[in-house]
């Protein structure tokens, strides 16, 4: 190996770690086995039903040939019958006349012969002859043939018997001489024994083994007729022959199937290749089940590795961002230092340079605050260490905030801001309402800051799906190419207007985006070149809790004020404020003051000496822990009663602002019942009474 080559190089295609294979092995040759059993079952079930319709085939071919050799030998002996009736009966007529041995002539041409007897005593004395044989005329018949003669001359029809001579067998077929009483016709004829099967085309014997016996049962004595060979035990099929008046048994089997060798080797074959079939494909599954395994052990082996490289990235980032969080913190208050330094100097007396000089670093400290400010709460957002106040927020209110806020910018730059006041942003969303000021802020300031002089910037609510509210910011400035749309939301990028003028961070919609998604919403951007762009959040439209709290109190009527005591409610957002009040109706003897701002909230309890001070953690100018460390620290309003409002409901949130002397935290969406309770708890504290009874 080369020395700069890494070890690493050759393990590419490798797992990283071995990959045991034990079980999956021994599971893979299970589904194997348990292929191979299966197909193997199939194919012996196919085989058997192709064996049976093959045997069918060949017992049905078998059994035709049997009809056809039968009706051939019933014919042949019918043939018998006739030739030794005539025969016989020209015999006794005139037994020199030549016309005997022309009527026998074909059946005694070959072995056979042909003899006509008269009974004479308890002998048969010959009296006609013709064909190859023993028999002279005027002589008896032999010993062998008299008993077949009497039992001629006892039936009515042909009878047969069966003697050896020596090593041969002969056949003797004789029958009466009609009207003679005692005169009987017979051919003796030798027995054929094995004889070739004729394999002709037409030969009824071909391809067949068959047994003429001249007996009604299988007599190896009485075989008349071997041809071919002796059929098989096993699949031989019989036929009984009628003989004159006797029965004659013959018996066939096939030498070659009759079907045809293919068909009748067809059930092999399948077999055969099911064999062979299953044994592949068992191969075959034995190997992708194992490849299977394998891939699945790999699967799983990467997904751990990549889980714990997530894990460990996550882990890193979330470091980098309680780093950078940490960072800001540190940053800030040396900041805020020469930011103050910075503005006590320019209330001195100062030289224009030195004015100048003053003012570059407020403006640069302001710049960098900013920035600090967006770095903490994108890498809050990151951490997950946002803190969130959720609550209904009626849209339009903070539209409205967002756009008087903005206008003096809009003024300076003769932008036209429109909307915010219309009909469909009436509708409240479940949302931080700081966060959601925060956002417009940034999308309605960026409409002007990257609009065109004379343009304008509108704002503008609908709703795109049923229960969906969309706030949709639309400018008629440079517009932006889509393919720039991902670049819009990475950090720092501001797309080339670091070039330009207009000032800016490029943190704006990183963090605006990052702000709705951590309220449950989204922000998208669509726009055309030249023409402008539009950028919109959507959030789900939740009811108006004033809606919700008066739908509960229909019948509830107040009853008229008779006495006034103060709650004094500190609360930015509108929606609540109006809900507390008009809770608080039900409590006539209670006035509701409301304060939005933190410090003004300190100066009316000062003022005002309320019964109870409702208030809210999320406030814009001090944080509402603030609020009640300044209330609890003025001996003037260290004894109003403090109960806490949030959305907030972190244990130890509560638990840190019970400690601090609040005494009750009640969270969003405020429990009416319980609100009513601290409200009565704190009348009855000062007067003796619960508010309600006050009424
Ligand atoms: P900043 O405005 O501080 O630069 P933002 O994150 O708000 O940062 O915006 C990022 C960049 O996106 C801007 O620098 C600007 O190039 C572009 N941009 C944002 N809003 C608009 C807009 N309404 N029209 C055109 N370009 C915009």
């Amino acid at each position: 190996m080369p020395e700069h080559e890494t070890p690493a190089r050759h393990h590419e295609n490798e797992p990283e770690t071995p990959v045991p294979v034990g079980r999956g092995w021994r599971s893979s040759r299970l589904v194997a086995v348990a292929v191979i059993v299966a197909t193997l079952l199939g194919t012996g079930i196919l085989a058997a039903v192709a064996q049976s319709i093959s045997e069918r085939q060949q017992r049905s071919l078998l059994a035709e040939r049997v009809g056809e050799l039968s009706a051939v030998l019933e014919s042949y002996t019918a043939q018998v019958r006739t030739v030794l009736r005539s025969a016989g009966s020209v015999a006794v007529a005139d037994p020199d006349a030549k016309l005997f041995a022309t009527i026998v002539d074909d059946w005694t041409a070959t072995t056979a012969e042909a003899v006509v007897a008269q009974r004479q005593g308890v002998a048969f004395v010959t009296i006609a002859r013709s064909g190859i044989g023993t028999s002279e005329l005027g002589a008896p018949v032999p010993v062998e043939v008299v008993e077949v003669a009497r039992r001629a001359l006892a039936s009515d029809d042909m009878v047969s018997g069966f003697y050896d001579v020596g090593e041969a067998g002969r056949l003797v077929l004789a029958l009466a001489v009609p009207g003679t009483p005692d005169a009987i016709a017979y051919l003796n004829i030798p027995v054929i024994g094995m004889t070739e099967a004729p394999t002709d085309p037409d030969s009824p014997y071909r391809e067949l083994n068959a047994s003429l016996y001249a007996a009604d049962s299988p007599d190896p004595d009485k075989v008349f007729l071997v041809s071919g060979g002796t059929p098989s035990e096993d699949d031989k099929v019989s036929q009984e022959i009628a003989v004159g008046s006797e029965t004659w048994l013959l018996d066939i089997s096939a030498r070659e199937p009759l079907v045809g060798t293919l068909a009748a080797s067809f059930p092999w074959l399948v077999l055969g290749i099911g064999i062979v079939f299953a044994l592949v494909l068992g191969l075959l599954v034995e190997t992708l089940v194992r490849r299977r395994a394998y891939a699945l052990r790999l699967v799983e082996e990467r997904t751990r590795s990549l889980q714990e490289a997530r894990l460990a990235a996550e882990k890193a980032n979330k470091a980098k961002s309680e780093f950078l969080s940490r960072m800001s913190h540190e940053l800030r208050t040396p900041l805020n230092a020469v930011l103050g330094f910075g503005q006590l100097l320019e209330i001195d007396d100062l030289t224009p340079d030195q004015a100048d000089s003053v003012n570059q670093i407020t403006k640069g400290g302001a710049h960098l605050l900013d920035l600090i400010n967006e770095i903490l709460e994108i890498s809050q957002i990151e951490a997950g260490h946002l803190s969130m106040s959720p609550e209904a927020v009626q849209v339009s209110e903070v539209v409205e905030a967002a756009v008087s806020l903005l206008r003096p910018l809009a003024d300076e730059r003769s932008v036209h801001l429109i909307g915010g006041s219309d009909g469909g942003c009436n509708h409240y969303i479940f949302a931080d309402r700081q966060r959601l000021k925060q956002i417009l802020l940034n999308l309605v300031g960026n409409g002007i800051k990257y609009n065109r002089q004379g343009g304008s910037v509108s704002i503008s609510c609908f709703e795109p799906t049923p229960g969906t509210l969309r706030i949709q910011v639309t400018d008629t400035g440079p517009g932006i190419p889509a393919d720039k749309f991902d670049l819009l939301f990475e950090p720092f990028e501001r797309l080339g207007a670091e070039q330009t003028s207009v000032p800016g961070t490029g943190v704006g919609l990183a963090l605006a985006r990052g702000l709705a998604e951590a309220m449950g919403g989204t922000l998208g951007v669509e726009s055309t070149p030249g023409r402008g762009s539009t950028f919109w959040i959507e959030f789900p439209i939740v009811e108006s809790p004033v809606r919700i709290f008066e739908e509960a109190n229909q019948a509830s009527v107040p009853a008229p004020v008779r006495d006034t005591l103060t709650v004094l409610h500190i609360e930015d957002n509108p929606a609540n404020v109006e809900l507390v009040e008009r809770v608080l109706a039900q409590r006539p003897a209670v006035t509701v003051v409301p304060a939005m701002q933190g410090r003004m909230g300190v100066d009316l309890a000062r003022r005002y000496q309320p019964v109870l001070i409702l208030l809210d953690l999320n406030l814009v100018d001090l944080p509402g822990a603030e609020v009640l460390k300044i209330l609890r620290d003025d001996p003037v309003t260290a004894n109003i009663p403090v109960a806490i409002v949030s959305a907030d409901a972190m244990p130890r949130q509560v638990q840190r602002l019970l400690s601090s002397g609040a005494i009750a935290y009640l969270t969003k969406p405020i429990d009416i019942h319980r609100l009513l309770e601290i409200v009565d708890e704190a009348v009855a504290g000062v007067t003796g009474q619960p508010a309600a009874e006050r009424a």
